[in-house]
């Protein structure tokens, strides 16, 4: 009897939170939406949803639950268009890869995971591992590991030895001869089949290699590596599934294939061409830089055996272009979408890019909006989330300053809450 009433007054308490209100005090608030910071504002959050958002401060019911911000700038969950969940780059990545069982990629992710949202990121786009980021999205959405949320591409796209063929540089009789089910076509038909399989397997977008890469066991980090015919079969089947397409480029004519065959990002897009921003302006294709992962590898390029000798040689020569061609492009229009490659950079760092985008010419709002309005827009879920809306999820965070007045506060969050729920509070 007295374990039932136990039983009966834990389900009733269950109730009452979940259902209860919260009222956020916001000394500052960044209206993405608008571009302008707010002063003196609160947020009404119940069932993990933004119920409204009300001038001054206003006076909770005694049921309700108070979070004073009011030393704080808040502002939307940040967004990360480019990560890799599964794992993170180090001296030993390569020979990891053949030791590793996919229980341990997984469970090591976790902390991956945690550190992301614990940033303040409560979204984030994977784009590319081997699966498992799949089981990484489901664990965090049924709330057994914390993490943020995830939309994830599953494995890229590549072509017979481009970036993402996953046997590259192994000994031959390890290499076998992956095909669309692996993610590696040769043909529009094996394109089309590579995007219905990563449908089937769970993923939420799509990610070709249309140009090589840096950290691939193979010489070329820049040529193209798909046929427009190709990257067009990809993008129509992908469009099929409302599956919003991603292209990593380097090298000009490959991303100039992926801009004409209707991607709809270039990642990194290290060697852009006005010709390609122009074009990519008339597409309304998105560039996402990962300026900390060109920073990242070329810094890391300079510390003897952190890479094998053909990784460091075209580290150096892709890696401290990218914040270059950020700013030439944002000078010129092209729409920015918020993106790290944390993964190839550290998990949780994903904040610095804020700094290296400001950095390179970019007013702190706008790369705030780029975190926010537009990688939301690019995922076609600014209706449920990307700015503090009333009847968006509740993705709310806070840093100590005002960012539009000093970016660096970035790096320091700390208030973080994904659809209602609190996963970080640190007040002084
Ligand atoms: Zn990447």
């Amino acid at each position: 009897m007295y374990k039932l009433l136990l039983f009966g007054l834990f389900l009733c308490c269950q109730f009452v939170s979940n259902a209860q209100t919260t009222i956020i005090h916001c000394g500052k608030l960044i209206d993405v939406d608008k571009g302008v910071v707010l002063n003196n504002k609160s947020i009404v959050v119940a069932e993990g949803m933004i119920k409204s958002v009300e001038d001054g401060y206003i006076t909770p019911k005694k049921e309700d639950k108070l979070i004073d911000l009011k030393s704080k700038t808040v502002m939307p969950g940040l967004m990360d268009m480019h990560v890799h969940v599964e794992s993170e780059s180090g001296p030993k990545r390569y020979e990891e890869t053949f030791r590793e069982n996919e229980s341990y990629v997984a469970l090591r992710a976790t902390q991956f995971c945690e550190r992301t949202l614990m940033a303040g990121f409560t979204t984030v786009r994977d784009l590319g591992g081997s699966g498992i980021n799949v089981s990484l999205r489901e664990a965090i959405k049924n709330g057994i590991i914390k993490g943020p949320r995830i939309y994830t591409c599953e494995k890229s796209i590549a072509t017979t030895g481009g970036h993402a063929d996953p046997t590259n540089g192994v000994r031959d009789n390890l290499k076998g001869d992956p095909g669309p089910k692996e993610g590696v076509i040769n043909s529009p038909e094996e394109a089309a089949k590579a995007v219905r399989q990563r449908y089937k397997n769970g993923a939420d977008c799509i990610k070709i290699t249309s140009t090589g890469g840096v950290l691939s066991v193979a010489s070329d980090g820049t040529g193209p590596q798909f046929t427009i015919e190709e990257i067009q079969a990809i993008v129509k089947t992908a469009n099929d599934y409302n599956f919003v397409t991603a292209a990593h480029a380097h090298g000009t004519e490959g991303m100039k294939r992926a801009v004409l065959g209707g991607i709809h990002s270039i990642e990194h897009g290290t060697f852009m061409t006005e010709e390609v921003m122009d074009l990519m302006i008339k597409k309304g294709t998105y560039y996402v830089p990962t300026i900390s992962a060109g920073k990242f590898v070329a810094d890391k390029a300079r510390t003897p055996n952190f890479y094998p000798k053909m990784i460091a040689k075209k580290a150096l020569e892709v890696g401290p272009q990218i914040q270059a061609t950020f700013a030439k492009a944002y000078k010129r229009g092209v729409k920015i979408a918020f993106g790290t490659d944390s993964g190839v950079s550290l998990h949780g760092d994903n904040a610095k890019e804020f700094v290296f985008m400001v950095e390179a010419g970019m007013s702190p709002m706008e790369s705030i909006q780029s975190a926010t309005k537009n990688a939301a827009q690019l995922m076609r879920i600014y209706n449920t989330t990307g700015s503090i809306t009333s009847g968006k999820m509740a993705d709310i965070i806070a840093v100590n300053a005002d960012p539009t007045q000093d970016i660096n506060t970035m790096l320091n969050v700390v208030f973080v809450m994904k659809e209602g729920e609190i996963y970080k509070s640190e007040m002084k």
